[in-house]
């Protein structure tokens, strides 16, 4: 048998005697969930982990993040693997055992805090994949850069956090990493498959906050001031059209949605103003660029139109997360491998962002989703990512723990290819 194949047996032997550790890890983050920028617990686990693995840990980075290192001490590639630690303000409604009943304080509310997006699987993945690699040292030819990153689902108001901010701390250098690999868990792919896209695969994200300022007025003399509330009427009717008639749709598609609309308070007051707040959604970043134009344009000429004015403000941004195609095409035949053909498949773009994109801008990286849906489960009816009854069949988390694994392996076989 040659080199890398008995590699990865021992790797899938490896993956199935830590199976039961996974799991545990897993439920015991479910049911200690921390919100972004305040995974002080989680990374605290993450980081005796690795020290017990014998790993250089480094802590506090972007807050609570965790970055190891495991150099094999032979030259090789840089290989980083990422996994997101974050929970969501959402009270858990699924009936196990290690069910959360954790609160917490949220936009100064008092909140119920869920992995309602599945990141305590993955840490607990990554954990399993440290410990598998760490291992298998004597056979490794390069390095792995394990990076545990906390806000994901983006820092609380008036905070920094998540990718970009342990990118500007340094996370993508000394090594440099010349790949990065990243999963998501995904409700409604079943567990047992792989989901991946070349390309664009998950959209950019862009909250819109519009103010439009009129001049308040009695109700009954819509004359004497300018109505904030019928312009911004006009406005969300105007931006919708910028999809539907203004945008070349059959290049990609795109969402503009406004989610928040506030002014006034009571019936025959016309108030000074009106404040919206909305989201764009791109997959691409020159036609996120023209979008934004647009929107301005709209808005602020709208507004003009009857005497009133407007400011846009973009915010919260984040960019299309693009698997390197080169890269992607390199590494589907290993998930096919260990998964089996029939259970890879190419996904649909998803409207949601991931903050992995920050890391795809500067290095190569692949993103793939796992499914964690129990098999013959109607895909309609499963709970979504995000929702309180986001369930996770734990028959997954062998598959992520091996994939990630493998990815690895593989990438360190044969670096010199193009990626
Ligand atoms: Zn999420
Ligand atoms: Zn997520």
């Amino acid at each position: 048998m040659n080199e890398p194949l008995s590699l990865g047996a021992q790797a899938d032997a490896a993956a199935k005697s830590l199976e039961h550790k996974v799991v545990a890890w897993r439920r015991d983050f479910h049911q200690h969930p921390e919100l972004s920028n305040r995974e002080v617990r989680t990374s605290n686990v993450v980081a005796d982990h690795l020290r017990k693995l014998g790993l250089p840990v480094q802590t506090g980075v972007a807050h609570t993040g965790v970055v190891g290192l495991l150099d094999s001490g032979r030259p090789g590639p840089v290989i980083a693997l990422r996994a997101d630690m974050d929970a969501l303000p959402v009270a858990e409604e699924v009936d196990v055992p290690f069910a959360s009943k954790q609160r917490a304080t949220f936009n100064g509310q008092d909140v119920g805090v869920m992995h309602a997006c599945g990141h305590d699987c993955h840490v607990a993945i990554l954990m399993g994949v440290a410990e598998l690699l760490a291992g298998l040292k004597t056979r490794l030819a390069g390095k792995v850069k394990f990076i545990f990153q906390p806000a994901e689902e983006g820092p609380p108001a008036g905070e920094e956090g998540g990718a970009a901010l342990m990118i500007r701390q340094g996370v993508l250098e000394n090594p440099k990493p010349d790949v990065i690999f990243g999963l998501h868990v995904f409700a409604g792919v079943e567990a047992g498959m792989i989901a991946y896209r070349p390309g664009p695969a998950m959209a950019s994200s862009d909250r819109i906050k519009v103010t439009v300022t009129g001049r308040q007025t009695h109700g009954a003399l819509p004359w004497r001031g300018v109505d904030p509330i019928v312009i911004s009427s006009q406005i969300v009717l105007g931006l919708q059209t910028i999809i539907s008639r203004q945008v070349d749709v059959s290049l990609e598609p795109a969402v503009v949605s406004i989610g928040a609309i506030k002014g006034g308070i009571r019936d025959n007051i016309i108030p000074d103003t009106v404040e919206m707040l909305g989201t764009v959604r791109t997959f691409n970043e020159e036609m996120r660029r023209d979008i934004h134009e647009r929107i301005r344009n709209t808005v602020e000429l709208i507004a003009k139109s009857a005497g009133a004015s407007a400011q846009v403000h973009f915010d919260n941004a984040y960019p299309v997360t693009v698997n390197d195609v080169p890269l992607t095409e390199r590494m589907v035949p290993t998930l096919k491998r260990i998964a089996g053909t029939e259970k890879v498949f190419v996904g649909q773009k998803i409207t949601g962002y991931e903050d992995f994109s920050y890391y795809q801008q500067k290095v190569p990286g692949f993103f793939y989703f796992v499914g964690i849906t129990p098999p013959g489960t109607d895909r309609r009816q499963c709970a979504p990512n995000h929702s309180p009854r986001f369930y996770v069949d734990e028959s997954a988390l062998a598959l992520g723990v091996r994939s990630l694994a493998h990815l690895t392996l593989d990438y360190m076989a044969s670096p010199a290819a193009p990626g």
